[in-house]
């Protein structure tokens, strides 16, 4: 194990197991067959969806979503980690709505003024256990959610000894995590403090709207599956060995968000066999890949700030998010996502 996490994990010579493993963390396994369900017929007439994603008669199970929506705070903090990684670009949204970030105003207290604004504003809270099939995935957003979140998870189910479910909690506005306090703000994120990804699915909107990716359902699915890969590191110890080496092109924190992007490829490469998803056509992969390279440091660098420096990126370029994601989905094998040798 490395110390003061500047030296990430992963021996490349370990032919069974990618990393080296902490004590009691989870490890790969072999071979391990998925489950599946019977074959599909497309139904939807939901707007701006392609009908058949999804199986339909594969069974859903929401209770691998927390459902907080509409659920009102107090004041609170923005905290999170293990983000998609927009969460520079809004701050600087909200910095230069509020004047440009001059004068006494922090970022922190930015956040707090905008958490005041948001928190109670949200819609009723929901209930997510008419989700039950597939079908219902290919007529609601929530249920698709539901859907993608269960079949990532049976992926990794299948794939690491030891797998722990994770839930996904939505929420509106803020919500508390043990990681602190979060605001829709920080975008999508994994707290490894309780095991939780967290997202107010407006952001996929604002992932079209403000980032500018052409959406579509596997854009939303390389969020999750995304978020799902910090998971993952969390179970095999990686995410404990980053430490403070967060920022550059080659450091820690980047190379770890890029294996994220490699198991959400390597996810979407086996995500028919886990029963859930009918197929991946192109346009699926078009669309991850837009949504990829929405989030590259350069380009909301230089989208909200007019340059770019690559010393303060946290998650890497566009081209190196597409490229790992590539690389996952080609292989399909989560050994391929060694994202933490060689030069990026
Ligand atoms: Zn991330």
């Amino acid at each position: 194990m490395s110390e003061a996490g500047t030296n990430p994990p992963l021996p490349a010579d370990q032919p069974q197991l990618p990393y080296p493993l902490s004590e009691g963390h989870a490890g790969f396994l072999d071979g391990e067959e998925v489950r599946g369900t019977s074959p599909v017929a497309p139904t939807s007439d939901l707007r701006g969806y392609h009908p058949g994603v999804f199986r339909k008669r594969a069974r859903l199970d929401p209770s691998q979503i927390e459902d907080r929506r509409g659920r009102s705070l107090g004041r609170g903090v923005a905290v999170g980690g293990g983000g998609i990684g927009v969460v520079v670009a809004l701050l600087l949204v909200i910095l230069n709505l509020s004047g440009g970030g001059s004068g006494s105003t922090s970022v922190e207290e930015t956040l707090r003024d905008l958490a005041g604004v948001t928190v109670g504003s949200g819609s009723t809270r929901s209930d997510l256990s008419h989700c039950r099939t597939g079908a219902d995935a290919e007529k609601s957003e929530d249920c698709r959610i539901v859907a993608f979140v269960n079949s990532i998870q049976s992926y990794w189910q299948g794939q690491i000894r030891g797998y722990r479910e994770s839930p996904t909690v939505f929420f509106t506005g803020a919500t508390t995590t043990a990681c602190g306090r979060a605001t829709t703000e920080v975008g999508p994120f994994y707290c490894p403090a309780d095991a939780s990804v967290y997202i107010d699915l407006g952001f996929f909107q604002e992932l079209t709207d403000r980032f500018g990716a052409a959406g579509g359902p596997l854009a939303q699915a390389y969020v999750l599956a995304h978020e799902y890969g910090h998971h993952v590191q969390d179970l095999l110890g990686i995410l404990d060995q980053i430490g403070n080496d967060r920022e550059g092109p080659q450091s820690a924190g980047v190379r770890s968000e890029l294996q994220a992007d490699c198991f959400a490829g390597v996810w979407t490469a086996n995500a028919v066999e886990t029963g859930y998803l009918a197929r991946i056509t192109d346009q699926d992969i078009a669309d991850a890949l837009s949504a990829a390279a929405a989030v590259g440091d350069d380009r909301i660098q230089r989208e909200f700030q007019g340059h770019v420096n690559r010393e303060t990126w946290t998650h890497g370029s566009s081209a190196d998010r597409q490229h790992w994601f590539q690389t996952g989905f080609r292989s399909g094998d989560p050994r391929d996502c060694d994202t933490f040798h060689g030069s990026i």
